[in-house]
């Protein structure tokens, strides 16, 4: 089990970073939460916009098909999406995609998918669609070419790092065992040594807070611009995520554990709950803006949705399904209510040079 495998790890090497817990927790290949099963849905344990609404999806895959206009319709363009869960997102978006004509000609579609039990889950959704789909490892293996790439709460659970500011330094907040706890099993956070070297990953906005201030640093997310920007350096490409966390970085720990809809205490059974923080778009902006990439964001999800007309979308669809109008006014409801998903999911759009801004977003 994950919990033995980690004891055991910090018996012998001592405190272990929150990323290295979320990492064994999530993508054990044998025992991790993603690894073993499908958690996506309303019977699983967490439930997301695609799963919510095809409009979602459709609405994704037309934004796709627009950015492949935008780019002068290349003969090839991949269609990437990092995290894709059940495959729902990209069934919706190419059932939407393929009404612009050519689109499907060019589109080469890429999963990038950590867990063996959703890539099996992915091949089923998305085999009907006739589309040919490979599934790779990594964004850096993809093959150069111009590319869209989406994202649907996967930045969220890209492990993260926190740091406690402790007289005046920053130092990391680590997970070893509870010297309190009778079993001696039970994990706990504990202060570690000043960070060294990584002050850079700490929000700029709250570099300089006050002693007993907790931030979060998300090396993941660096990765990820880091990647785009090489990819983008001399191909064409957009990449749009949706994820939710505030607009601005923010003090406080937010890392949560979800099993079956539920909070769970984080570090209580690492394998059996999804583990997630909130994405900082403050600190992602910025990391997108120096590492030279245009960006755009973030763009509340309804706010987005909206002016991307899903109302329209709705009212066709409830017109071609008429006994489930009620049932997709409560989608809409879900996906753009401010005290639902509508302002605490947010869009972000890092773009190449070369492209007009993206549908949707109202400013740049
Ligand atoms: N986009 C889907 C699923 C979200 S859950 C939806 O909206 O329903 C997060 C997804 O990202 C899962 O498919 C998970 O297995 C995948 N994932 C998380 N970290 C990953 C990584 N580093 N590499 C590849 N896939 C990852």
């Amino acid at each position: 089990m994950i919990a033995d495998t980690l004891r055991d790890r910090i018996r012998t090497g001592g405190p272990i970073s929150i990323a290295a817990f979320m990492t064994e927790a999530l993508f054990d290949p044998r025992h991790g939460f993603y690894a073993t099963k499908d958690p996506i849905g309303a019977g699983a344990d967490f439930i997301t916009a695609p799963e919510i609404s095809q409009m979602f999806g459709e609405l994704v895959g037309l934004v796709a098909a627009q950015t492949w206009l935008d780019m002068g319709r290349p003969g090839a363009v991949k269609l990437i999406e990092m995290g894709p869960g059940r495959g729902t997102m990209m069934s919706d978006a190419l059932r939407a995609a393929r009404t612009v004509p050519g689109f499907m000609d060019a589109a080469e579609i890429v999963l990038i998918e950590a867990s063996a039990a959703l890539k099996a889950v992915q091949a089923q959704t998305l085999g009907p669609s006739g589309a040919q789909i490979r599934w790779i490892d990594r964004l850096e293996a993809v093959a150069p070419g111009p590319s869209i790439i989406l994202g649907n709460e996967f930045l969220d659970c890209l492990p993260v790092r926190q740091a406690v500011r402790h007289q005046g330094q920053w130092h990391e907040r680590l997970v070893g065992l509870d010297p309190q706890d009778e079993t001696g099993e039970a994990f706990a956070f504990v202060l570690g040594p000043p960070l060294a070297g990584d002050s850079d990953l700490i929000p700029a906005r709250l570099r300089d807070a006050d002693d007993g201030a907790l931030v979060e640093l998300r090396p993941g997310d660096r990765q990820v611009i880091d990647q785009l920007a090489a990819r983008f350096a001399d191909q064409p490409g957009r990449a749009l995520f949706i994820d939710y966390g505030p607009a601005q970085s923010e003090i406080g720990d937010t890392l949560q554990a979800i099993r079956a809809h539920k909070k769970q205490p984080p570090l209580e059974a690492p394998g059996t709950a999804d583990l997630t923080a909130r994405v900082d778009f403050e600190s992602l902006i910025m990391a997108g803006k120096s590492a030279g990439l245009t960006c755009y964001g973030p763009e509340p999800q309804g706010a987005w949705l909206t002016g991307l007309g899903l109302e329209a979308r709705a009212a066709a669809l409830s017109q071609s399904q008429p006994g489930k109008r009620s049932e997709i006014a409560r989608q809409i409801w879900r996906l753009t209510d401010k005290e639902q998903m509508g302002e605490l999911f947010k869009l972000v759009c890092f773009d190449s040079a070369d492209l007009p801004p993206p549908p949707g977003f109202s400013a740049g």
